[in-house]
């Protein structure tokens, strides 16, 4: 049976939530920014009226308001995105239950078996398109079609507030002629390639022979001419079969108990490299630390930190614990020696919505660090943790390689 498949995507999502806070916005020009304190911040979403007078999304702030003077920037608040993002769900999941979010602002819904209840396909998206205006003052765009990947195209197709249909006669028109890396699963390094082998469109990928990109590619080759065509098998997720993950922390008793900075910064290294490790592996970013010690005495002391900038780096996860660990734990004065530290990732996102804050602060640098990230994940997952290691991690034999991750319960005991 032809499945109907909806992608909803919220319009200038940060920015708009911005405008639902406080309504004189709306006749602002305004952007969400970095730091807006810091002339160097950049800007990560911006309302209509200021996108039309020419702020970019990236542009610096004294950039930005060089071509704009009166553009209010404001810093980003996540967990009220957070909170509109959850409501906007809890209206698609009135019309059905297989509603798969990917990222903060963006969802894929199959109401294929909702026609019968709620009449046609374009009725339900007019109606989830006006009770989320109407209940929420937000508005989204969507794309409605027979695949996953052609009702995502169908949203960028869309203007603010429009629904665009792809169909079976038309998505050769529609989406043949987009540039091939308007799919998401041609990053940069495959557009090369296949700028080599002449598939520049989705329609030349579409079209190109089978057996040449099986023999390049091996399964995936079939699977990229499938998507292509509109044809990939791939389901939208039961919203109640999804894994909610609030937190992935790790802890550790130390070996002796610990008397100096050098050492205690060792173990926070050693847990954040683990903490990162695990975030990457499930797809996730953080936004918030818990760092927790536990001295010989056993009283515990713990503080969190909450950064702008979402991550799934071992050295970022550090200097945010050894910023909170300077600041609570003095070896000078205290009495008592560390016995157990606890480090825990918290306010998660998924990585796949952190390009829109993430490209903007240091591409250079995040993609440094996401390179020696997957090639330190790829040595240990195929030779063992041992295999590689920080210079700062040698001589480090008061370290409990025995680390949980459900630690805290055992720490909080
Ligand atoms: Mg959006």
């Amino acid at each position: 049976m032809q499945r109907t498949i909806l992608h909803c995507d919220l319009n200038n999502f940060y920015a708009s939530v911005e405008c639902v806070k406080n309504p004189h916005y709306k006749d602002t020009p305004l952007a969400v920014t970095g730091n807006p304190k810091k002339r160097t911040g950049v800007i990560l979403a911006k309302n209509t009226l200021a996108k039309s007078l020419g702020i970019k999304t990236g542009d610096v702030i004294w950039k930005a308001k060089q071509v704009c003077p009166n553009l209010i920037c404001v810093s980003p608040d996540f967990p009220t995105y957070a909170k509109y993002s959850n409501l906007v769900k809890q209206i698609y999941l009135r019309y059905t239950d297989h509603v798969e979010p990917f990222g903060i602002d963006e969802c894929w819904l199959d109401i294929t078996n909702s026609l019968k209840l709620f009449g046609n396909a374009f009725n339900i998206a007019n109606r989830i398109k006006e009770d989320v205006k109407n209940e929420l003052g937000l508005t989204i765009s969507i794309g409605m079609s027979f695949s996953k990947m052609f009702a995502k195209l169908g949203s960028k197709l869309a203007g603010n507030n429009e629904i665009n249909i792809i169909t079976k006669s038309d998505y050769k028109e529609k989406i043949w002629h987009l540039p091939v890396e308007k799919l998401i699963f041609v990053g940069k390094r495959r557009l090369q390639q296949f700028k080599k082998m002449n598939i520049n469109t989705i329609g030349d990928l579409a079209n190109f022979d089978k057996e040449i990109l099986i023999e390049k590619y091996g399964v995936n080759g079939e699977y990229l001419i499938k998507i292509a065509n509109g044809m990939e098998p791939d389901k939208v997720a039961n919203f109640n079969n999804l894994k909610t993950v609030k937190s992935i922390g790790n802890g550790t008793t130390s070996i002796v108990d610990i008397d100096n900075y050098k050492q205690a910064k060792q173990v926070i290294v050693y847990l954040c490299e683990s903490v990162a490790k695990r975030l990457r592996e499930q797809g996730f970013m953080s936004m918030c630390v818990h760092f927790s010690i536990k001295d010989n005495l056993f009283n515990t002391i713990s503080h969190s930190k909450s950064f702008d900038t979402p991550t799934n780096n071992a050295d970022d996860l550090a200097k945010h614990c050894l910023d909170i660990f300077s600041y609570c734990w003095n070896f000078t004065k205290n009495t008592t020696l560390i016995r157990a530290i606890r480090i825990s990732a918290t306010s998660l996102i998924s990585d796949k919505q952190t390009f829109q804050t993430n490209f903007l602060i240091n591409n250079n640098e995040i993609e440094k660090k996401n390179k020696k990230d997957k090639t330190l994940d790829f040595i240990k997952n195929k030779y063992g943790d041992s295999k590689i290691k920080r210079a700062l991690l040698l001589n480090a034999s008061h370290i409990n390689c025995e680390i949980s991750d459900d630690f805290f319960e055992k720490f909080e005991e």
